[in-house]
């Protein structure tokens, strides 16, 4: 890989993180595959040789747990959402040159011949490691069959990862406080060999890796934090019988973990395309094993599979690094976090049911926050969006400028565009190119709308309904200039809206794949005749919105509902002491404040003055409520602070325990009381946020 501007003359691959296939596609899981889908379009319309390959991730605790649940094997349970996933995907215009899944034999055999050469290098051990066991069941609980607190942040826990606290991938025996998913029993921890793959030894090559890693800046930083904590060796073998058989121990009750052939399976599904179009054509060993582009998409929670694991894993069996990573931010709804057993989501189907056009949504999830951000989602916004920028701007020019086209020329005016009217356009080109070098599909998205509101602006200025008597030529110039604009709009916006972009294509008369050209078509002269055009966009209704509204808030509510009376059984049937963890640690994303978009600098950061502080009084204020008096000493002396703690905290306890404190906050008089500082809290009991090791009294947090 090199990281010369795209397009180089090496042959590229855009992949997108695999599906689970074990459950419903809804639109958070639908950025990811339409985001690849459009830069892997982006990227041939600069001229580069792209192909887009994925495919359903089969293995793994995920489908096994619920396949187990509703009694069927996982092969024939996660064959079928396999193929549901192959025909939802085109009806998004999300077009994969190949897509597999990782239980075929391309992937079975390409997974065991890596694994067999990381071996045959040197970069595998066996070790023994302690992992969950269900005493009851008589089994080894792999990843997700476990359940408990991550080590990392105290978040609830599922198996390998933190997914609802800090993202870090787990390792067997990491977890604490383990809970069986298979009976609901705490678990044992218990001796066992397992394969070890020697990442830690990567810890260099991963920090070059990283230094010319293109893509979003969080699949850049997040890694180079964890590299600098240390690096462990990664467990590459589950107790389970599910998955792909470690080469060699074909009669042992293990598996590769599903980490280890997932991403393996972007390799597969390229070698799937190559063999299926010819080597000549694409050959995915250019690509893998030679100087190939190789750009990944996937979602933030997997950043450390990708850019950790993955090409440390890749570069120990001698194959070529990815070039860039993209790592999309999460989606929420109206604010929440997405939920999909509160049933706070958008699901795929549902969208197509509502016979909303893919484009739309495509659009709406590329353009309305950068890749890396998160984007909510409400049907109010989708609305704005699709009405002001779509309808509004691109689908008006289009058609007020090719029906005057057609009335009074019946299609494009025999002259050349004006000089103004062509470097406006190759202005839009250059604005296009640069933003599909900086991975940023928003940037695609506004030069095409901005070149359309051009249009727009232009058409009014000049008024040829004005001019068409008075002065001929002008008024066909004005329209000629147009019609060039409107089919350079389509091709700049092709990625991310394909199948609006081929309508206009034919509407101008254009023959063939508006897909299958390259940004310099937005320059050339469209045919002279085309037929009379038709309205491409509709406006979306208020009263739609406020239906669809409506109905996605009773549907939240009842599952909300649905879940209280779920909880309530849960606490009346065992009532045990793991409950209080449970309730504790139960919290959903979904009532979490969305994060912040906006990023603050390292120096805005030291603004802060933000001490270990001891609480050495706290008392009760008269007269108020909810406040207290509190001494604090942060080493160079002690502040009296005001928090509104006196319901929440048995305050008698807590002199002498530490405590976090903003120090330069402006004073304040709270009830007479002067406070000179703010203690940090989370939660709704306000947790009193701490330090749990060495940190001295007055040490500064940064
Ligand atoms: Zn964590």
């Amino acid at each position: 890989m090199t990281n010369d501007d795209f397009p180089t003359d090496r042959p590229a691959v855009v992949t997108c993180g695999l599906p689970y296939a074990n459950g419903d596609l809804h639109i958070g899981h639908l950025r990811g595959y339409i985001g690849a889908d459009a830069f892997a379009r982006a990227l041939e319309t600069l001229g580069q040789q792209t192909v887009y390959v994925s495919g359903s991730d089969m293995h793994g605790t995920p489908v096994a747990v619920n396949a187990e649940e509703q009694g069927v094997d996982p092969a024939e349970f996660a064959l079928e959402w396999h193929r549901q996933y192959e025909e939802t995907f085109p009806k998004f215009n999300v077009e994969f040159d190949n897509y597999g899944h990782t239980h075929d034999e391309t992937n079975t055999e390409l997974t065991r011949d890596i694994v067999r050469t990381l071996d045959e290098n040197g970069y595998v051990y066996e070790d023994e490691v302690v992992v969950a066991y269900d005493p009851t069941a008589d089994d080894y609980l792999p990843d997700r069959y476990v359940e408990g607190t991550c080590p990392y942040c105290g978040a609830k826990a599922r198996g390998d990862e933190c997914d609802e606290g800090c993202q870090r991938h787990l390792e067997p025996g990491e977890i604490e406080n383990p809970t069986s998913v298979r009976t609901g029993n705490p678990a044992e921890y218990r001796e066992r060999t397992h394969k070890f793959f020697r990442v830690s030894e990567f810890a260099d090559y991963l920090t070059e890796f990283l230094d010319d890693l293109e893509g979003t800046s969080n699949a850049r930083n997040q890694p180079r934090q964890w590299i600098e904590e240390g690096l462990q060796d990664w467990c590459l073998t589950r107790d389970m019988d599910w998955g792909i058989d470690y080469p060699g121990e074909e009669d042992e009750e293990i598996v590769l973990y599903v980490w280890v052939d997932a991403p393996i399976e972007y390799i597969s599904s390229t070698k799937q395309y190559s063999e299926r179009v010819g080597a000549e054509e694409y050959d995915w060993e250019d690509v893998w094993r030679g100087d190939g582009e190789i750009v990944h998409v996937i979602g933030r929670d997997i950043i450390q599979h990708h850019t950790v694991f993955w090409p440390a894993m890749l570069e120990a069996a001698e194959y070529n690094a990815p070039r860039g990573v993209a790592a999309t931010g999460f989606i929420t709804i109206n604010g929440k976090g997405l939920s999909t057993s509160r049933n706070r989501a958008i699901w795929a189907k549902e969208y197509l049911e509502e016979g909303f056009h893919p484009d739309l949504l495509r659009y709406y999830l590329t353009t309305t926050g950068g890749l890396q951000q998160d984007v909510d989602f409400s049907w109010d916004a989708f609305q704005e969006k699709v009405n002001g920028e779509l309808v509004g701007t691109v689908g008006n020019f289009w058609y007020r400028s090719l029906l005057f086209a057609y009335r009074n020329y019946e299609g494009t005016p025999e002259t050349d565009v004006s000089a103004d009217v062509q470097e406006r356009i190759e202005g839009a080109i250059g604005e296009v190119r640069e933003s599909v070098n900086d991975y940023s599909l928003r940037g695609v998205g506004q030069a095409a709308v901005r070149l359309a509101q051009f249009g727009n602006e232009y058409i009014q200025r000049n008024e040829p309904w004005k001019l068409t008597d008075e002065d001929p030529e002008a008024a066909a110039q004005v329209i000629r200039d147009c019609v060039q604009i409107a089919k350079a709009v389509a091709v700049l916006l092709e990625p991310i809206t394909p199948d609006k972009s081929q309508a206009l294509w034919e509407q101008i008369g254009e023959d063939g794949e508006i897909a299958d050209t390259h940004l310099e078509a937005a320059l050339e002269t469209p045919p002279q005749t085309f037929a009379e055009p038709g309205e491409l966009f509709a406006k979306i209704e208020d009263d739609r919105v406020d239906e669809l509204t409506e109905k996605l808030e009773e549907r939240v509510e009842a599952a909300t509902d649905d879940d209280a009376d779920e909880d309530q059984a849960k606490t009346e049937s065992d009532d045990t002491p793991s409950d209080e963890s449970e309730t504790m640690t139960d919290a959903d994303t979904d009532d979490l404040e969305p994060l912040l978009e906006e990023r603050i600098g390292f120096e805005e950061f030291q603004d802060l003055d933000i001490r270990v502080g001891r609480i050495e009084t706290a008392e009760g204020i008269d007269g108020a409520d909810d406040l207290a008096r509190l001494e604090v000493d942060i080493g160079f002396e002690t502040r009296q602070v005001v928090a509104g703690i006196k319901q929440l905290h048995d305050l008698e306890k807590l002199p002498g325990e530490k405590c976090i404190l903003l120090a330069n906050m402006e004073p304040a008089e709270l009830f007479g009381v002067e406070s000179n500082g703010m203690i940090l809290a989370a939660g709704e009991q306000a947790d009193l946020l701490t330090t749990h090791d060495d940190a001295a009294i007055g040490e500064k947090i940064r």
